[in-house]
This record gives structure tokens, C-alpha cells and sequence, in this order.
């Protein structure tokens, strides 16, 4: 830099040529420049800058132009702060200090964070007036930065910390000491920052405290650590009882017989709530199951109950039918039929009812089932409604099971009766077959009926859902209801492909045993 000012047309500033230059300010800027700390001179009316080898980088790319240029022009962005200090400065006579000031500069086209700390002192020129100043300044930019980034760390623990409303707690093995954050003081509903562990331990539920502890002790052995982690609950002064939920990590120092650990550290979350909630949500589920059960116990009673009455009537009826049914007159015999019918429908319904409660009452008798033969026995069980239907049932090759064979029998009587009945204006094409996954046996029932709309897809297995009325097609609404339960006791799915007008493909897995 000394060059430089030597070289440089200072006739061209308001400085005019060095020779005309006050004494005061050659010595100044003497001192200036033989400096290894970094400092400029501001002087004259305009302030003409004039700066030293160690102050050229914090100019970035206005050096060198900065040498001879009017300070406002030269701290154009920073001179709101640095402008009336300066002239502050000239006018008072008085030096100032700032350490670490920010400043947001722009020397090197882009907006930079800078950090400052300078004092900025007066100069007399000759006459004994204040003809401008001298600034002592470091840049602390880069040491501010670097100070700061264990600061974002701590700041962005901080923040995950609170949106998960956890506190951090830190164990000392040596000292026995714990150190932890204001949450967790909040939770444990402790005083200070630091407790002696044994406190600490004082306020876990007795039940829960060896638990914990042999968790702690895992975590802290120099061999062979474990992760942290427990549930557990603690007391508090109130007899109150808090769930919390704990996670740390232990660090360890030395090697081999040497290593120890020197700390642990983690974090506390109050999960009282979600426990209580989990808690609730528990009982509701068992209560559901309870009513549950108890609902189909009632209607297996019911309708077991109820079939002994319906028999009677019904025999009664055919009894009328057979004896009297010439002799009845007028309308009596219309009546009769429509006794027979609503007789009927009766049982059927009964039937099942009772079909659907006995497979949530009786348990799953599991044996290894030959599902062609159960199938088999379906088809010839089916033979007089497929015949009359004038439909066509081929049953591939079915794999062994492991299975209810009377329930599954029930799955495909309950399906082949549907593909039959639902055939529409075509004579039924039913094909009964098997593939095999991995882990299940998928069964399929395919037909060439009057299919299914995709809405109801899932609707049709849920129990008196039906898409049609009793006098388009006969049925009670509960067969695939049958069919979902005794599939899904067998550890299996049941669903349905189908497109309107085409025909359905039902299928059911069975899970293989392992
Ligand atoms: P339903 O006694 O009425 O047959 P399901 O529970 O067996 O009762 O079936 C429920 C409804 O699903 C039926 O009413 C019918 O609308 C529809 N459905 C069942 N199987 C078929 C099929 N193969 N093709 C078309 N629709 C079917």
C-alpha cells in the first residue's frame, strides 16, 4: 500500500498533491502504513481514504479503488452506522470503541455479515483542528461465524427438542450427578439444574425403578453398550403418578480393561397422556369385544331358540298344505303359500344367523384339510340348484390346507351358491381354483354373472348388505359376512374383482403354516 499512495495522482482528490499534504497527516499516514494491524485514514472535508496492507482484505473487491475515494462512496451500505460516527468523532474531539459491531456489506457483490471491532480517534491537522480520523479496526467476521456454528446446533436442538416438548438430561457414572433442562425440571418436578442421581431415582415408581435401573447399567457398560430407552412412571410430591418415556446414548473413553464411561446422555418426554389415551382406547376396544361376543352369543341363542317354534309352524303348514289343501276355499290357499313362503325365508334367515354366530362362538378346529375333496363335497351338495340352473361348476386342482374343514366347506358353498344364483340372462360358467404365494394359498371363485359396480366392492361383506331385493334374487345377506369371519379366523383375506355384465371373481387366502 505504501506504493501504491506513493504512486498515486493524489491531484486528482480533494487532498490535492502530496507535497501540499498538512505534517500532521504524513506522519499519520506514515504510521499507517509501516502497521501491521489494520487501520485506514479518513481525511478532509470529502474524508479521503487512505488504508493500510492489513486492512486491504476486509475491502474485498474495492480494493485497490477504495485508495483516494470518498469514504461515504467507499462504506456506501455501511454508512448510516459508520458516517455519524465518524463526523461524531471530528466534531467532538472524542475517540469511540465497538467490538464485534455487524455491519451488512456488499464488497464483494454479494450481502455479507461482517463483524467489527474498531476505535475510531480523532486527528488534528497543523493548525490544532480536527482535520480527520484514524480507524483501528479487525474484521472478527470469521471468528464470529465460526462461534456461531456450534450455536445453530444448539439452537436446532433446542427447537427439535421443544416440538417434540422433550427435555435433555446428562448423567455423570462418576459423580453420580444429573444435570438436565428446564423441561425436564418441569417434568420430574425438581429444583436447580443438577441433582444427585439418587434423588433422581427416588421419584420412579418402585415397581418400575429396577427396571430402569438394569436399563441405565446396559447402556453404561464399557463392552457392550445398549441404547437407552425406557417407559416407565415416577411420583410426584402430590402422590401424582407421571409416564415418562427416556432415550440416551453413554459415551465412553480409554480402551480395553480401561474403558469406562464417562456420561450419559438423552432426553425425557411426558407421555402420560398418550399412555392414558392408549389406556382408554384399550378398554374401549375390550368393551367392544366383550359386546361383541356377547351379541353373538345372543344371537346364536336367539336363533337356535327360535328354531324350534319355526319347525312347528312350518310342519303345521305343510300339514295344512297336504290335508286340507283341497278343501280350502276361496283365498285360504293363497294364504297358505304365502305362509309356506315367509316360513321359509324364516329359515333361511335362521339358519344363517345361526351359521354366522357359530363361527364366532365355536373355535377353529385346524387340521389338514384336502380342500379339493371339501370342494368336491360342495359341488354335490349344490348338484339339484346347479342343474336347475343349468350351470357349469369346474374345480381345478386345490392344494391341502391347514384348516376347518366345515368352515371351509361353508367359504365355498357360500360362494358357488352365489356365482349360480347370480348369473343373469347366461347359464353359469363357475370355475373353482388355487394359487400359491410365498406365505398363503390364494383360492378364487370366478363367475360369468351379472357382476358387481365398484362401489361395493367392500360393502357386500359387511352382514345385510345386499344389492338386490328378495324378488329380483332370494337371500338373506349374511353368506359373505360367513365367508369374511371364517377367513380372517384363518389368518386370510377375502375380496372381490368385477366389472357389471361380466362376472365376479371372489378370493380368499389361507395362510400357510409356517
Ligand atoms: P345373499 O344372501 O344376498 O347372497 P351374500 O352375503 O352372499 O348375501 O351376498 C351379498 C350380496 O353381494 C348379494 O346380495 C349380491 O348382491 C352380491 N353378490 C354376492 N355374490 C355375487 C356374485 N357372484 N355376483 C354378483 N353379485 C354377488
Amino acid at each position: 500500500m505504501a506504493e501504491r499512495v506513493r504512486a498515486f495522482d493524489w491531484s486528482q482528490t480533494a487532498l490535492g498533491p502530496m507535497a501540499t499534504w498538512p505534517q500532521n497527516l504524513r506522519s499519520a499516514v506514515q504510521i499507517c502504513l509501516t502497521s501491521r494491524f489494520p487501520m485506514f485514514i479518513w481525511w478532509g472535508s470529502q474524508l479521503i481514504n487512505i488504508y493500510n496492507d492489513a486492512f486491504a482484505p476486509s475491502l474485498g473487491r474495492r480494493h485497490p479503488w477504495a485508495l483516494g475515494s470518498p469514504a461515504h462512496e467507499v462504506w456506501r451500505e455501511a454508512w448510516p452506522v459508520i458516517g455519524p460516527e465518524a463526523e461524531g468523532v471530528m466534531r467532538t474531539d472524542r475517540a469511540t470503541w465497538h467490538e464485534r459491531l455487524p455491519l451488512l456489506l456488499y464488497r464483494n457483490d454479494v450481502a455479507e455479515e461482517a463483524y467489527f471491532t474498531w476505535s475510531i480517534s480523532p486527528l488534528e491537522d497543523d493548525q490544532g483542528k480536527i482535520g480527520g480520523i484514524l480507524c483501528v479496526a479487525t474484521e472478527e467476521s470469521a471468528r464470529v461465524l465460526a462461534e456461531r456454528v456450534p450455536d445453530h446446533l444448539a439452537e436446532q436442538r433446542q427447537l427439535a427438542l421443544d416440538a417434540a416438548n422433550m427435555g435433555w438430561w446428562h448423567y455423570d457414572p462418576i459423580t453420580r450427578v444429573a444435570s438436565f433442562d428446564e423441561r425436564y425440571k418441569q417434568i420430574f418436578g425438581v429444583a436447580g439444574h443438577q441433582r444427585s442421581n439418587d434423588e433422581i431415582l427416588k421419584r420412579i415408581h418402585p415397581d418400575d425403578l429396577p427396571g430402569v435401573w438394569a436399563r441405565v447399567e446396559a447402556a453404561l457398560d464399557p463392552q457392550n453398550p445398549k441404547p437407552y430407552s425406557a417407559q416407565y412412571r415416577i411420583v410426584l410430591d402430590d402422590q401424582s403418578i407421571r409416564w415418562i418415556e427416556a432415550h440416551g446414548l453413554a459415551n465412553f473413553k480409554g480402551a480395553g480393561s480401561e474403558r469406562h464411561a464417562i456420561t450419559l446422555v438423552g432426553t425425557v418426554a411426558d407421555i402420560t397422556d398418550q399412555k392414558r389415551a392408549a389406556e382408554a382406547m384399550k378398554q374401549q376396544a375390550d368393551e367392544l369385544a366383550r359386546s361383541n361376543s356377547e351379541l353373538d352369543r345372543f344371537a346364536y341363542v336367539a336363533s337356535h331358540d327360535l328354531q324350534e317354534p319355526m319347525r312347528t309352524v312350518h310342519s303345521f303348514a305343510q300339514l295344512l298344505q297336504r290335508r286340507c289343501g283341497e278343501s280350502l276355499k276361496g283365498d285360504g290357499e293363497k294364504y297358505l303359500q304365502f305362509i309356506m313362503e315367509g316360513v321359509n325365508r324364516m329359515r333361511a334367515l335362521i339358519n344363517d344367523l345361526l351359521a354366522y354366530s357359530r363361527v364366532s362362538t365355536h373355535p377353529v378346529a385346524f387340521t389338514t384339510v384336502n380342500a379339493m375333496d371339501v370342494c368336491r363335497v360342495v359341488v354335490q351338495t349344490l348338484h339339484a340348484t346347479i342343474e336347475s340352473n343349468h350351470a357349469s361348476v369346474t374345480v381345478d386342482r386345490l392344494p391341502m390346507v391347514h384348516g376347518d374343514a366345515t368352515q371351509l366347506g361353508q367359504v365355498f358353498q357360500n360362494l358357488i351358491a352365489n356365482a349360480v344364483k347370480f348369473h343373469g340372462e347366461r347359464n353359469s360358467q363357475i370355475r373353482v381354483s388355487a394359487n400359491e404365494t410365498n406365505h398363503e394359498w390364494i383360492f378364487w371363485v370366478s363367475d360369468n354373472g351379472i357382476g358387481i359396480a365398484p362401489e361395493y366392492f367392500e360393502r357386500i361383506f359387511i352382514i345385510f348388505q345386499r344389492l338386490h331385493t328378495i324378488d329380483e334374487y332370494s337371500g338373506t345377506g349374511i353368506g359373505l359376512a360367513i365367508c369374511k369371519k371364517i377367513v380372517e379366523r384363518h389368518g386370510g383375506r377375502i375380496w372381490v374383482e368385477s366389472e357389471v355384465g361380466k362376472g365376479s371373481t371372489f378370493y380368499f387366502s389361507i395362510l400357510k403354516p409356517k
